[in-house]
């Protein structure tokens, strides 16, 4: 797999707007675009710190993966994403490896991405996102 740098974090939190205002207020961010992912179930919040991307995923119902995450472990740190060098081969590999992937083909995620989930149960605990931008 080629691995080219963290592209994001991503945050489950429980209201975007108090958190974005954390991230503006406190941390000096400016937050870039607000988006919906419907089949996610999620509103999101992008913000660049220096080279890195910070996620904020806010759920859009009370049955959404993140709304499931905050049910069991509350707010906080909810994936990280690498940027890989081809997507699809690299849920192949991961899969030849035996890690359990929840997406077995890429989709579309937000910011123009194209993402694909590995199952935290095969990746020592953290949820796991592989993510490629095929705009470049
Ligand atoms: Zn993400």
């Amino acid at each position: 797999m080629q691995t080219t740098h963290i592209e994001h974090i991503g945050i489950a939190v429980k209201n975007l707007e108090a958190s974005i205002k954390f991230y503006e207020e406190v941390m000096g961010l400016k937050c870039y675009k607000i988006e919906e992912v419907a089949d996610q179930k999620v509103r999101t919040a992008f913000f660049m710190a220096g080279q890195t991307k910070i996620e904020l995923l806010e759920s859009t119902s009370d049955d959404g993966p993140v709304a499931r995450f905050l049910d069991k472990k509350g707010e906080g740190v909810h994936h990280i994403a690498f940027a890989v060098n081809g997507i699809e081969e690299a849920i192949k590999h991961a899969r030849d490896k035996g890690v359990e992937a929840i997406d077995q083909q890429p989709r579309k995620g937000a910011d123009g991405l194209d993402i694909a989930f590995l199952h935290p149960r095969s990746t020592f605990g953290v949820l796991t996102e592989l993510c490629e931008n095929k705009k470049g």
